[in-house]
């Protein structure tokens, strides 16, 4: 019989224990162990049987157990200690409690997926990871960030395997009442809604939930609500599920609904309004519409025109750009677009042609007929990056074409390389052996932590690195069994797997989705040579393997069935697995427990990786091709770089180059080193290896590095200008009026000669070259541009590389709106030199040189 509705009756806890679920409901017991050992306390068994999940053991503990534990003083006196440090840790002043007046009081952070814990499965991968990471490491620095995000009833899926080892997805039902989240409510106990007007329909609602992670609230929306018809309920069924009009509902639901749920949450709670919006990828960047829709038309607002809101919107609007796979970009159908935000849409009043336009690929290569997010996403935000430095190189190169008259190199996409939220991803034995030596994990003093690990003996750090690694061969071996028993194994076929994987052997683990540049398979280019890597009688290697592929991509799902086949043959099955159903749940135990971190993406496609920055924290070692974070940060010696064959274009040659190079370092460089071993039985060189590991990339890997530069470089600097413009809206109008006059003057402005001096037949260091530019302003005044020289070292086609930028100050004005501009620059290097004069449009509120698109040279 099915139930004809399902719901979830809450525990009533004894008034001694009413503690344990304020602890439950804030997020941060999930990156804090000492809150775990409260609740694995409770029932120890049935905190395994739960798979740590504080809700669901709360509701399942019997209650003759909550009169014990409310009967045992010392249990209970530990959870008033335990709730004790977390009101601490909510309320004392952190880093940015001290980073000074000119911070943002909130700032808002969009995202379509949020991975914060195994038990809020919201998330299908990196994305959802990172922005899961960005909120922690905001609540560990005290940043006043509200997330935004959608509640999906199934989340992304499940995956297992059939026989053949095809992968199958289900999809459980996942109750909000037995989730760590709780509805946002009015002042009078009613539930908040939101309600977006939609073409052909009713309005469509979504209720608010409320996720704490630790002093940071996370809004999700979710539209299973009374009142919508059933179409409208599915919007917030899974997360990347369905065609392009339910994405784009999706996506009005997350960016529209976002600020309108951000602006309940704010009149409610009274939390300050964002000065600040971030939109983690372009899915959200539906926000800056609705934000224009507020400072327009809405009769509550201040009715501005359209360019100014627009300026309003943009100095306040941080975008960061996530992929740089031109499929992994988001793009809608133009008519699609235009029909939801027409005036029957969701943001009426707002005309639809200026939508379309600030979507719209309308530059060399583009595509007329859809509309792109993440071009949207640059022009409706002053400031965005990517996400490594090489991410933001070729970001800057991908989208040249939106500002065309500018090099690359000047191309306002900055990077901020992503990091890792480290009290959820280090095992605590790796704390501990810090804070053997006197560190301090939980604090902000990261230095003395990294410091701690020259302190720690070469012996104990490697018998640490065999406890983790031993238990991650138990989790792999559970893992197994269920796998197989859900293949359709006996019990008695599967004897095997109590001896699958060894915790003494070298373990080198490769977990990540399964898009095709990813190259899952890559390992599988030469299978005897693999095969011999496994099975060497000295110096074997086991391998560990999990990864999804998106339910619609066969091409992703036959690699993996590729893998699984490999990996079932009798021979070798003992030595290589792989694991259904990659999350966080897997990860956390995966990471510490593998010595090698493989990643081998076809360069340069992965973004950044975070996987192998979480390795690393653990003493893991990483052997990947120079992509993402491991190109900017791979110094020589804290892992291996696969060599990349960037020139070669036949796909296949690249990859037997490449599969052959892994293979080599493999038999030549890795296993050598570790299985080579002191009288102790320990590895020095290994050691030593991971000690530098450590060090090196300890520091740089944290999410909390991340967040202090969002801050300092994104943040803090849009916070200012939105200020500075918005007091009463006057310099955001002054700007767009002041904009539109450049751009339309801009015609008339001409270098009409530049004259060279100090500069004779041979020229030296030291020399100084002056120049004297005489440039026509048109209807322009000298105060609308900045004359530079723009000088640097040039290559044998005379184009200029390396620039560098030296204003020239305004000398004589002539009659017709003609100027003379003049100044120099030193000559304190040898070797080929170039020079030319351009002008730009100037002004304070720009934050970057390209920002107008126009540009005149000489
Ligand atoms: C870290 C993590 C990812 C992202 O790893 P990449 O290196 O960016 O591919 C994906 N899934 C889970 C469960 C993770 O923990």
């Amino acid at each position: 019989m099915r139930a004809i509705r399902r719901f979830t009756v809450r525990p009533v806890l004894p008034p001694a224990l009413t503690a344990l679920g304020e602890l439950a409901a804030n997020l941060r017991w999930s990156w804090h162990p000492p809150t775990q050992d409260v609740f694995a306390a409770v029932d120890p068994e049935l905190w395994e049987a739960v798979g740590h999940d504080p809700v669901r053991l709360l509701g399942e503990v019997p209650p003759e157990r909550w009169q014990q534990l409310a009967d045992d003083e010392g249990f209970v006196s530990w959870l008033a200690q335990a709730r004790g440090d977390l009101e601490h840790y909510l309320t004392e002043p952190r880093w940015f409690q001290n980073a000074g007046a000119e911070t943002p009081r909130s700032i808002a952070y969009f995202s379509p997926e949020f991975g914060i814990t195994a038990v809020l499965p919201q998330y299908s991968g990196g994305l959802g990871i990172l922005a899961g990471d960005h909120l922690k490491a905001a609540s560990d620095l005290g940043v006043p960030i509200v997330g935004v995000g959608l509640l999906y009833r199934h989340g992304y899926f499940k995956q297992s395997l059939s026989r053949e080892g095809w992968q199958q997805e289900t999809y459980p039902v996942l109750d909000p009442d037995g989730l760590p989240i709780s509805l946002l409510r009015e002042a009078d106990g009613s539930r908040a809604t939101i309600s977006i007007q939609l073409p052909d329909g009713p309005d469509l609602l979504a209720r608010i939930w409320v996720a704490s992670v630790g002093r940071v609230p996370l809004l999700m929306l979710d539209t299973d609500v009374e009142g919508n018809p059933d179409h409208y309920v599915e919007i917030t069924d899974r997360l990347y599920g369905g065609n392009s009009e339910h994405r784009l509902r999706q996506e009005l639901l997350l960016g529209i609904g976002g600020v309108r749920a951000l602006r309940a949450y704010c009149r409610i709670t009274g939390a300050p309004e964002p000065e600040v919006f971030h939109t983690n990828e372009g899915h959200a960047g539906f926000l800056g519409i609705e934000r224009i829709r507020e400072l327009t038309v809405d009769p509550a607002g201040p009715r501005l025109d359209l360019d100014t809101a627009i300026e309003v919107g943009r100095a306040s609007t941080v975008f960061t750009t996530h992929t740089p796979v031109p499929a992994g970009i988001d793009r809608f159908p133009r008519e699609l677009v235009e029909q939801y935000l027409g005036d029957a849409g969701a943001t009426p009043g707002v005309p639809v042609e200026r939508v379309l336009a600030l979507g719209a690929e309308d530059y060399e290569g583009g595509d007329p007929g859809v509309f792109n997010m993440a071009v949207m996403g640059f022009r409706l935000a002053q400031r965005a990056n990517g996400v490594s430095q090489l991410h933001g190189h070729v970001s800057r190169g991908m989208f040249n074409g939106l500002w065309p008259a500018f090099d690359e190199a000047e191309v306002p996409i900055s990077s901020i390389t992503n990091g890792v939220h480290a009290p959820t991803w280090v095992a605590r034995e790796i704390f501990a052996l810090a804070a053997a030596h006197g560190a301090d994990p939980s604090g902000d003093d990261t230095e003395a932590f990294w410091a701690a690990v020259d302190h720690v003996s070469s012996g104990d750090m490697w018998r640490t690195k065999r406890v983790l690694r031993e238990r991650l061969v138990h989790d792999a071996r559970r893992r197994l069994h269920k796998s197989w028993e859900k293949r359709g194994a006996s019990k008695a076929e599967l004897g095997w797997i109590d001896s699958a994987l060894d915790p003494d052997v070298l373990t080198i683990g490769f977990a990540r989705r399964a898009a095709s540049y990813k190259r899952l398979t890559l390992m599988l280019r030469d299978p005897e040579r693999l095969r011999k890597l496994l099975l060497d009688p000295e110096r074997p290697v086991q391998l560990v393997i999990a990864g999804k592929a998106h339910p619609a991509d066969d091409g992703g799902k036959r690699l993996i069935q590729q893998i699984v086949q490999f990996a079932d043959d009798e021979d070798v099955r003992h030595r290589i697995a792989f694991l259904p159903n990659y999350d966080i749940a897997m990860a956390q135990p995966l990471y510490p427990g593998c010595d090698v971190w493989l990643n081998n993406p076809l360069r340069p496609y992965e973004a950044c990786g975070t996987s192998g920055m979480k390795a690393a924290l653990n003493g893991g070692l990483n052997l990947s091709i120079l992509d993402g974070w491991w190109d900017e940060w791979y110094d020589g010696e804290n892992g291996w770089a696969l060599p990349s064959v960037d020139g070669v274009d036949d796909v296949d040659k690249r990859d037997d180059l490449e599969a052959a190079a892994l293979y080599d370092l493999l038999e030549n460089e890795v296993t050598p080193r570790f299985y080579d071993l002191d009288h102790e039985g320990v590895p020095t060189r290994w050691v030593e290896m991971l000690r530098h590991t450590l060090k090196s990339l300890g520091p740089k890997v944290l999410a909390t590095r991340m967040v202090r530069d969002y801050v300092r470089e994104l943040y803090a600097p849009a916070a200012q200008n939105a200020r500075s413009l918005n007091s009463d809206y006057r310099g955001a109008r002054d700007l767009a009026q002041w904009k539109g006059r450049v751009k339309a003057g801009w015609p008339g402005v001409r270098i009409e000669h530049v004259e060279a001096h100090g500069i004779g037949d041979a020229v030296e260091v030291g020399s100084t070259l002056t120049v004297r530019a005489f440039v026509a302003l048109g209807d322009l005044s000298p105060e609308d541009v900045e004359v530079q020289l723009v000088h640097g070292r040039v290559d044998a086609d005379d184009v200029l590389v390396e620039t560098h930028v030296a204003p020239l100050g305004l000398v004589e004005s002539y009659d017709g709106g003609r100027h003379r501009f003049d100044g120099g620059v030193d000559l304190g290097r040898s070797g080929p030199f170039g020079y030319t004069v351009r002008a730009v449009p100037r002004n304070p509120h720009l934050s970057a040189v390209a920002e107008l698109g126009v540009v005149t040279l000489a």
